[in-house]
């Protein structure tokens, strides 16, 4: 056991080659290969790895041109820097020129005289750079079939003749609604639901695909759908559409350079035609209803067949929108991720056909079906069963989440929706031709392209499924945007949630560039006051913000960004979001007390409905507001630090003694006694430090006998529950956040999985222990929020912290338990993975852990005999480590490390 552990954890590196020093992972602007690239000076970063121990980079050489092969002539930017910074390295070369190709590769030394010998190159492709290069228009179709239930999507073409050798072709694309563009009848790129969401009044992504090999010599075509999506269907559940206008928009700008070095470009104009195609309605929250009846053969290609000759197609109207609009795409597109096949078919009591995949996910489900014209299928999409084995659909609200597909009758059809995507773990199947073979179904979960960086694992089943939940449900709800649920009329970017997750999310997912994004839009959609919308991008309305512990999205994710990704752009560019947010805070406060306004509070905390005897753990909303009010000045503080910003450091490290000793005449006793008596009011004043030091162990242990009084039992809601088992192991009582990570009834982590969640739920309770559910106005099965937990997992169980941003030097210190035999986990950072196990037998404890080339990091272990200490196999030399408390401390470089302690 104890020898295959160790070969787990320690394998994943030996796959990287032997040689001394090697490069890995390159990227600009966090991304590999990108295109579209609108940032005038990009950043560079790379990953090392090195079979020696100890090994930093000393310096770096770049060079950057627009040949692969980088001839002197074509370089635009060459640089050596004695450094060791090998993350976000400015581009300060010539200025860059718009739609094109730069290429890069970088040699690297490091301090024991190695320099690296593969230099893989990678490049980025610049977006257009001046506004005034968009010779496109937007254009939108004139007739549109629509009524009260349909909305026909329109479909936009242009037919073009190239005359000479294509050297490359590069298409810029986006719109007002969703697009799905095909050239020649093939889809362009892998991406789904583009260009995606953001304060669209402000923002609208622009994607850029490399289109060379799909354009031919002679007649060419290109084809484009549009959809509603976020744009005009419905969002949110007070039923309203049309939120950023109401006619749908394309622009299209094709750019081919031809062999003899000529340029071509194909905008969009009003010489392209439009029609109505077999997508007779698409909403987000409804799904989609497809008549293959409609399609018209030859619309996406070249020569077009009779259909089109016959004259379906109408004259497009050009907009006079703007582009000023358009930015360059910053995040990870939507992608297919996961292909999950059916595990089980059966009819439920009520009589209905229904398929289970075994897993809630997000998506959509590929349907295969032979039959006649006309026939209709209709797929319904739930995430549960009742009590009695029936599909429940109740929780949807009035999202209908149907797909209705109506066959042409010619062979074999295969369908997917488009512009839509559904929640769920189970489909019903009404008129589906013929038998149903499990093989004509297939599940596919569509998230956010971001790579899986995280991995926990240890040795109680439930705890790994509890892990798994997390991870799903962070698949769900990434969706270009942060969602609180994936398929109610909801899905939308709620930033308490966000904030409450942002860490667990970085721990589990690279979640760089898509809160990068969506921060930009929450500064976008923010008051002129510095409220802070609930939701981002803001669809409820200016009145619908600045509740605490929601608004302080603005501070707490660039923050935590910044911490692991080292990234220091995210400050500059959210600083004044944050500040302002701060200003808000401070203008509603009288006294330094802020003690008004709408709050969500603790949402979703623990409550009986016959609460006879005060069991319900309701903390008072205010008390909470001024926990995040103080928390966010002192994150805007720490980032005024790290960006140079003198005066506001002093001016607002007076305002937070200011908000400590408000808190603490209004909601503190002289003895230290919380006026809630919560775990929520106790974790929140710990963990923000809102307290008296003499006060702060006798918080603690109230914080402890409380829990025990519910007999070990969460009872924190959305913003209480990230920090619980921080503030318990932080003040030496790591066994009662043991004991809560591993309580298995209601309300705890586990009961969820005891009763069969494949994702986490919204509710302590979605499904009582009677089996009977939650309100159906509020009972999603996959919200992200509780799973906040896999931030201590990863933090404390394992024990890896980053002490300096990105990880530069981590911690590693884990808190082990008995209830566990072993517990491993890593997490690819910046410079590459670390990982930290730890394993017992008996007394013995072997710890593995695996430190990044280019890092280093202060490693703390428990032990019960110093002098038994092993590091590598050797005994550990007494001036090599602190030994304090039952605890070593010991500096390590980058690499392998494996330690035996007896405990
Ligand atoms: C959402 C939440 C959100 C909350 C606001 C709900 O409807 O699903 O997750 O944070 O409203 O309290």
């Amino acid at each position: 056991m104890k020898k295959t552990f160790l070969i787990c954890i320690l394998s994943i590196h030996q796959l990287i080659s032997a040689q001394p020093l090697k490069l890995y992972d390159l990227k600009t602007e966090q991304l590999t290969n990108p295109l579209g690239l609108d940032i005038t000076q990009p950043r560079f970063s790379w990953k090392l790895q090195s079979d020696a121990m100890n090994t930093m980079q000393s310096s770096f050489e770049i060079i950057i041109a627009t040949s692969p092969d980088f001839n002197q002539k074509s370089e635009v930017w060459k640089i050596k820097k004695s450094t060791d910074q090998s993350i976000n390295n400015k581009y300060e070369g010539k200025p860059l020129t718009s739609n094109t190709r730069y290429y890069w590769k970088v040699t690297v030394w490091d301090n024991h005289g190695n320099m690296t010998m593969n230099s893989p190159f990678a490049f980025f492709h610049t977006g257009l750079l001046a506004n005034n290069e968009w010779t496109a228009k937007w254009i939108s179709a004139t007739t549109i079939l629509s009524d009260s239930i349909h909305y026909q999507s329109p479909l936009f073409r242009k037919e073009f003749n190239i005359t000479k050798p294509i050297k490359s072709a590069t298409l810029f694309i986006s719109s007002k609604g969703l697009y799905q563009a095909e050239i020649n009848g093939a889809k362009v790129g892998n991406d789904y639901l583009t260009p995606g969401w953001t304060s669209y009044n402000h923002r609208i992504q622009y994607q850029v695909y490399d289109v060379t090999n799909a354009i031919k010599k002679g007649n060419n075509a290109i084809g484009v759908t549009l959809g509603k999506g976020w744009f005009s269907g419905e969002i949110g559940w007070i039923n309203h559409s049309n939120l950023y206008g109401k006619d749908l928009a394309l622009i299209s700008q094709l750019m081919i350079v031809l062999a003899d070095g000529s340029k071509v470009t194909i905008p969009s104009d009003e010489s392209w035609r439009s029609s109505n195609g077999p997508i007779l309605n698409a909403e987000i929250y409804h799904g989609e209803i497809y008549d293959a009846r409609k399609e018209l053969p030859g619309w996406f290609s070249a020569s077009p067949t009779s259909g089109i000759m016959n004259g379906v197609w109408s004259n497009v109207k050009v907009q006079d929108y703007d582009t000023k609009t358009l930015i360059g795409t910053y995040n990870q597109p939507v992608r297919k991720r996961e292909h999950v096949k059916p595990i089980k078919l059966f009819i439920t009591p009520e009589g209905d056909t229904v398929i289970d995949f075994g897993q809630n996910m997000v998506g959509w489900v590929n349907v295969k079906a032979s039959g006649n014209a006309g026939t209709t299928i209709n797929i319904s999409h739930a995430e549960v069963l009742d009590k009695k084995g029936n599909f429940y659909i109740a929780n949807l609200r009035h999202a209908r989440e149907t797909n209705t597909y109506i066959l042409k009758g010619m062979g074999e059809e295969n369908f997917e929706p488009h512009f839509t995507f559904q929640g769920f773990r189970y489909i019903r199947i009404q008129g589906y031709p013929g038998p149903i073979d499990l093989n004509k179904f297939e599940g596919i979960a569509l998230y956010s392209n971001m790579d899986q960086v995280g991995t926990f694992e240890c040795s109680d089943p439930l705890i790994n499924q509890l892990q798994h939940n997390i991870q799903w449900g962070q698949r769900g709800n990434f969706v270009d945007v942060p969602t609180d649920c994936p398929q109610r009329d909801e899905r939308l970017g709620w930033t308490g949630d966000a904030q409450a997750f942002s860490r667990t999310a970085a721990y589990n997912f690279d979640v760089q560039n898509f809160f990068a994004k969506w921060l930009q839009d929450l500064s976008a959609d923010q008051n002129p006051n510095g409220a802070v919308p609930h939701v981002i991008p803001n669809v409820l309305g200016k009145n619908a913000a600045a509740s605490t512990g929601w608004a302080d999205a603005s501070t707490i994710i660039p923050w935590n960004m910044y911490l692991i990704y080292g990234d220091t752009a995210i400050l500059h560019r959210q600083y004044s979001s944050m500040k302002k947010w701060v200003r808000y805070m401070e203008d509603s406060s009288v006294n330094n007390l802020w003690n008004n306004g709408f709050h969500f509070g603790d949402w979703l905390f623990y409550s009986l409905n016959d609460d006879r005897d005060g069991r319900s753990a309701v903390t008072d909303k205010y008390l909470i507001a001024q926990c995040f009010f103080t928390h966010s000045v002192k994150i805007l503080i720490d980032a005024a630090n790290v960006l140079g910003y003198k005066d506001d450091v002093r001016y607002y490290s007076e305002l937070l003694i200011n908000l400590k000793s408000a808190f603490r005449r209004e909601y503190v006793t002289g003895t230290g006694r919380m006026i809630s008596n919560t775990q929520t009011a106790y974790v929140l004043a710990l963990n923000f430090d809102m307290l008296e030091e003499s006060h702060r162990a006798a918080a603690a242990s109230r914080l402890a006998d409380n829990i025990k009084s519910y007999n070990y039992h969460i009872t924190t809601g959305f913003l209480g529950t990230p920090y619980i088992c921080h503030v318990s192991s932080r003040y030496g009582y790591a066994d009662v956040a043991y004991k809560l990570l591993f309580q298995d009834t209601y309300p705890s982590w586990l009961y969820p999985v005891k009763m069969g969640a494949t994702t986490i739920w919204e509710r302590w309770d979605g499904i009582k222990p009677d089996s009977t559910f939650q309100t159906e106005t509020m009972n999603s099965f996959n919200h992200y929020a509780y799973g906040a937990v896999g931030d201590w997992m990863y933090r404390v169980v394992c024990g890896i912290e980053t002490e300096s941003p990105a990880y530069k030097k981590s911690i590693i210190a884990p808190i082990t338990t008995d209830r566990l035999s072993f517990a491993k986990s890593s997490t690819v950072t910046p410079y590459g993975l670390i990982q930290s196990g730890w394993l017992r037998s008996g007394n013995a404890m072997t710890f593995a852990i695996e430190i990044p080339a280019n890092t280093t990091s202060t490693v703390t272990l428990p032990y019960l005999d110093a002098s038994k200490i092993k590091m590598n196999g050797a005994p550990l030399p007494a001036d090599k480590a602190i030994f304090n408390n039952q605890q070593a401390t010991i500096q390590v470089g980058s690499g392998k490390y494996s330690f035996e302690v007896m405990k």
